[in-house]
């Protein structure tokens, strides 16, 4: 079964073709990280235009790519939600396109399920697992007992982990986007720092980040008016260790309490080089496999949207015509 699958969710132009759900026949991504970098964050409008521009020629690409033609595609999946609703519309209206004028069916697909199958073209899914979802909007601990069943055990109360990251990275004076530069920058620092865990109630799977974002502003603002010197590598760093040891433990925290033999690992976060390594040592210390995605895998792509899709198709789950961009869409709600 060959899947062509669309994903514009955001500020990545993306088309993939998936055979059987697990085998990457090409995965193409037009990134326009370099258009909102002066902006400092992504700009709606800015996003929706280069994805106009960009869709057809990335779309093309990937079946170049894969050396098919629209008559080796057996469906057309798209990310339906969430994300930002102009930029979902012209994913959505192109799948629908293709989908109109050759008959073959469409699949809506959640942007996190995608990025929670990113794993599965890595090494196929086993049941149950618990994945950690951590990415620029989300934060949040699923509980899967078979494909495409989630249960949402724990999620962020005010800011996602990636977002702090930007923010944080933002008032260091690194460029957007600002994980991969915090990541890079703590490499070199100490945790000297003494930051906040967010632990929450005992028991509790859910996370807050704001806390430890204004803790970080607050001992920049400080350090500036004593005139003290602070070394940003070291904030960078101490930033990053109670970032990822609340995730690490918390994640150990829902496998435990699950009785998981599996944990995965979703997200554009997942590429931050401190969470893998932490959460690597830790499930190898509790005796859980881990399947961590590479690195291009991790950041948004259309390969994962292509992976969750064939659970789709698998099922006969399949959009009508009245397809659309679903911003807010939840993932439980889409069983
Ligand atoms: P969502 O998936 O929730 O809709 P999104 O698609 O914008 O949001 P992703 O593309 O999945 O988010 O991930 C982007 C986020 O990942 C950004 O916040 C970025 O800073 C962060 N990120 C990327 N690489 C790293 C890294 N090495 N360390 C920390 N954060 C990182
Ligand atoms: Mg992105
Ligand atoms: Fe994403």
């Amino acid at each position: 079964t060959m899947i062509l699958a669309i994903e514009t969710s955001c500020d990545e132009t993306a088309a993939a073709v998936v055979k059987n759900g697990r085998e990457v026949l090409s995965n193409v991504v037009a990134s326009q990280i370099d258009s909102h970098k002066r902006f400092g964050g992504v700009v709606p409008e800015v996003a929706s235009r280069h994805h106009v521009e960009q869709i057809t020629l990335i779309i093309e690409e990937a079946l170049a790519e894969a050396d098919i033609t629209l008559d080796d595609v057996d469906a057309f999946a798209v990310t339906e939600g969430p994300g930002l609703v102009g930029a979902l519309l012209i994913g959505v209206h192109a799948a629908k396109g293709l989908s109109l004028a050759t008959g073959k069916p469409l699949i809506g697909v959640h942007h996190i399920a995608g990025h929670i199958y990113a794993n599965h073209l890595v090494d196929e899914l086993t049941f149950p697992l618990i994945s950690l979802v951590v990415s620029g909007g989300h934060t949040e601990l699923i509980y899967m007992k078979e494909h495409g069943v989630y249960e949402m055990l724990g999620e962020t109360r005010d800011d996602a982990v990636g977002e702090a990251y930007d923010k944080v990275a933002r008032t260091l004076g690194l460029p957007y986007p600002g994980g991969p530069a915090i990541d890079k920058l703590a490499a070199s620092g100490e945790p000297a720092i003494d930051l906040p865990r967010s632990w929450l109630e005992e028991g509790s799977f859910d996370f807050s980040f704001s806390g430890l974002k204004s803790s970080v502003l607050n001992t920049l603002h400080n350090a500036k008016q004593r005139g003290t010197e602070l070394e940003t590598a070291d904030l960078a760093a101490s930033f990053q260790a109670s970032a990822v040891e609340v995730l690490v433990e918390k994640t150990a925290a829902a496998a435990e309490a699950f009785d998981v033999p599996r944990v995965v690992l979703a997200g554009g976060v997942a590429a931050n080089s401190g969470l893998r390594d932490a959460l690597t040592r830790r499930m190898e210390k509790d005796g859980r496999k881990l399947t961590i995605p590479p690195l291009h895998l991790c950041t948004d792509n259309a390969a994962m949207i292509g992976a969750a899709a064939m659970v789709q198709y698998n099922r006969g789950d399949f959009a009508g015509d009245d397809l659309n961009g679903r911003p807010g869409l939840s993932l439980s709600n889409n069983d």
